[in-house]
């Protein structure tokens, strides 16, 4: 049995082509799954008798259930608990022009970020294109808002999870499914770097977002192990031929720590890292969690640091805050759930 919700448009048109079934009759079972929003069998209208049976014989589907919900004015956060009984985060978040939508993909990870407290407890398995797919769309349902943008930026790493990944992607920015054109979508990495020419590759490529946050190769080992198979020079690399062959932006994301990776010279070395290469840099307030070693740099520094890179003709933004106040660093939800 497959999860519907799994099911990618190109895949159903081979699969039911197979069958006998006809394009138009593929496109009625997308228009009942993601313009109806049914969520059983019996209730497709659009597609016809005969192939809503080989539908029930073949496919099922999957569920999240929302198991706590903290909520602002402008942030929610969901917490789900999956049919295998894991817990996965997803944050909505309110902006002027529509809704944003930050999911997961896997529960867990293993990429031992030591910031993140996503990390502190391991990957248990990879979420499917469906469990990608149903995060948003509970949040299109619930959310009370037009979902504009889908940031793939919460538990997990996307680039570990390739092709349900890729699949979520062909599904989210299809116009039978849910239909978020792939400009507003943006991938976020830890740098897993044989993976981002393949995702650069893809016909209608998202944005890139490449998590950074050290600008010397010692110091991002001990921030992220993952640099001990990827350095620096290679993750910038990857990241400025991925803005040419997509034609994407990428942006690079940089946690501001106080102390550890804020100073001006560490601006002055990152400028140096990316050097006239398109990416722009993302300044991001750290959220702390109750019982990390981090703490979040002053206004001062991040001024600082920003003059720095402005002042070296880098791209710069700081990022609004959403869900800090929330307890929505990511994965704090997650462990809080798990902890009790
Ligand atoms: N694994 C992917 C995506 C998930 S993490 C990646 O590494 O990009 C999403 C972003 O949140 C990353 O930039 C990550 O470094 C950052 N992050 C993790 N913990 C954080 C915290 N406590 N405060 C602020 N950002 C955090």
């Amino acid at each position: 049995m497959t999860d519907i919700y799994s099911l990618t448009p190109a895949a159903a048109e081979e699969y039911f082509a197979r069958h006998g079934f006809s394009a138009k009759a593929v496109r009625n079972i997308f228009t009942d799954l993601y313009r109806n929003g049914a969520e059983h069998f019996s209730a497709f209208s659009a597609t016809c008798a005969r192939l809503r049976e080989t539908l029930e014989e073949e496919f099922y589907f999957e569920s999240i259930t929302l198991a706590d919900i903290l909520q602002n004015e402008n942030t929610v956060k969901y917490l789900f608990k999956l049919s295998d009984g894991c817990f996965i985060e997803t944050v909505l978040m309110k902006q002027k022009y529509g809704g944003s939508v930050c999911i997961s993909t896997q529960c867990g990870c293993n990429m031992g970020c030591a910031f993140c407290s996503s990390g502190r407890l391991r990957k248990q398995r990879n979420l499917t294109a469906g469990e990608m797919v149903l995060q948003v769309l509970y949040a299109m349902r619930h959310g009370g808002v037009k979902i504009t943008n889908i940031t793939v930026m919460g538990i997990g790493e996307p680039l570990d999870n390739f092709d349900n990944l890729c699949g979520f992607l062909d599904i989210a920015s299809h116009p039978f499914g849910l239909e978020i054109g792939s400009k507003h979508i943006t991938v976020s990495t830890c740098g897993i770097v044989p993976k981002i020419p393949l995702l650069a590759k893809r016909e209608n490529p998202c944005h890139l977002a490449i998590s950074l946050h050290a600008p010397d190769d010692e110091l991002r080992n001990r921030l992220m192990p993952i640099n001990r198979s990827y350095s620096l020079s290679e993750v910038i690399k990857a990241a400025g031929q991925y803005a040419d062959t997509a034609a994407r932006k990428v942006l690079v994301e940089y946690i501001m720590l106080d102390g550890i990776n804020d100073s001006r010279e560490q601006a002055g070395q990152l400028a140096g890292l990316i050097g006239n290469s398109r990416l722009m840099v993302n300044l991001i307030p750290y959220n702390s969690s109750p019982d990390g070693e981090f703490k979040r740099s002053g206004e001062r520094a991040v001024a600082e640091f920003y003059d720095e890179l402005k002042k070296r003709g880098i791209s710069v933004t700081k990022r609004k805050e959403f869900g800090g106040r929330l307890n929505a660093a990511c994965g704090q939800l997650r462990s809080d759930a798990m902890r009790k």
